[in-house]
């Protein structure tokens, strides 16, 4: 069947770069990562994400590139040459906006001064540390290389090293965790004054190793206690929330996350990386690459690609929107879909009659509600 196209305009756009290897597999993690067995082929793969970007250039379309995010895995087992190397390689393809956010990812046990040092000189402008939990037994039953004093140590190290921002990742939900034991982490993520901090529920993925052997989580009482008195102690603290489990002082809010949850475009390379494209011609397509780093290192980037049919739309554009808490303008909507927000009406006077949002002349805004019933709100958005 044709794709019906309306013509639209084009979002802003960012690149996710993915490092696929960590030094050891955590028994929760269902993201692409591998174990190391032996070196890292550094050098290769940074070749082969060059190229796959060349492949993906034209994609851009005159576009420059607001934010990168290298993710993984554990892209600090990259030296900071190798990650100067990548930044230089990219920035030859695709220009940078003169403001432009690089993030990447690091696990306080990998973490040096001196390479910290040399991603600032990199270019990178923000480092976001998966640090978990400053319990060392909860790190252990998590199976983070990591001990809490490392983390802190990497902390210091992230503050001193000349980034603009950067970001903690903390879980609570751990295994046999209690509230209290959940809130003395996030005091103490708070007293390191992090820009932004994720702050996010642990849970069971399928696939994992806490999948085949589950630990005893907390019960929904104690994570809703944990939740509620941790929103407020962030709040307290001057973090304000504006996703579901994203925390930011004014002005650190995470550039690339944000335009991903607006719908934004993204290129994407490296194992396994997701990206989105729009045309002005109305046409937008989803791909990924291919996941293992096998494959991709033999120079087969692609894995499979597909267009966003017009009745998908709606909802692709609210799951990705109605996770952040910011009122969603009316013009975005059309402008990124292409679907004019007339043709919504009806659907949004239901999400409004159900309490899920609000409706002013010019934007949609999520209610306390509607982000506590997600799953039900986006549901009324989708097509038979
Ligand atoms: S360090 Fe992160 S990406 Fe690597 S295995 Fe652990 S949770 Fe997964």
């Amino acid at each position: 069947m044709p794709i019906e196209r309306s013509p639209v305009s084009l979002p802003p756009l960012s690149l996710y770069v993915h490092i696929p290897w960590c030094v050891q597999k955590c028994p929760y993690c269902d993201f692409n990562s591998h174990g190391l067995r032996g070196e890292i082929p550094e050098a290769a793969y940074i070749d082969h994400l060059l190229q796959d970007l060349h492949a993906d250039r034209h994609y851009a379309q005159n576009r420059t590139l607001q934010s990168i995010f290298i993710g993984g895995g554990t892209p600090s087992l990259f030296s900071a040459e190798g990650i100067a190397r990548l930044l230089d390689g990219i920035r030859a393809q695709v220009p940078f906006a003169p403001d432009i956010e690089i993030t990447l990812e690091a696990n306080p046990g990998t973490a040096e001064a001196e390479r910290f040092n040399g991603y600032a000189r990199a270019g990178v402008t923000r480092l976001s540390m998966g640090i978990q939990s400053f319990d060392d037994d909860k790190l252990k039953r998590l199976g983070r290389i990591h001990n809490a004093q490392e983390a802190i140590a990497a902390v210091a190290m992230a503050k001193r090293c000349g980034v603009r921002s950067f970001n903690l990742d903390l879980m609570h939900g751990l295994p046999n965790q209690t509230p209290e034991q959940a809130l003395d982490d996030l005091r103490q993520a708070i007293a390191l004054a992090p820009p932004h901090l994720s702050w996010y529920q642990l849970t069971i993925e399928p696939n994992t190793q806490f999948a085949s052997r589950a630990p005893t989580l907390p019960d929904d009482d104690d994570l809703w206690a944990i939740f509620e008195q941790g929103h407020q102690l962030l709040t307290a603290h001057g973090y304000q929330q504006y996703e579901t489990s994203a925390y930011a002082k004014p002005h650190f809010q995470c550039q690339h996350n944000l335009n991903y949850w607006r719908f934004g475009d993204y290129l994407a390379i490296g194992c396994g990386a997701h990206g989105k494209i729009t045309f002005p011609d109305g046409e937008i397509i989803r791909f990924s690459k291919t996941k293992h780093p096998k494959g991709y290192l033999q120079g087969n980037y692609l894995y499979q690609q597909s267009a966003v049919a017009r009745a998908d739309r709606t909802f692709e554009f609210f799951m990705n929107r109605f996770r952040l808490l910011e009122p969603c303008p009316k013009t975005e909507f059309e402008q990124f879909t292409g679907i004019s927000a007339g043709e919504i009406t009806p659907l949004m006077a239901q999400a409004q009659a159900q309490g899920y949002i609000t409706i002013s002349e010019h934007h949609w805004q999520l209610t306390r509600h509607g982000a506590l019933f997600l799953n039900e709100l986006l549901a009324l958005f989708l097509t038979e």
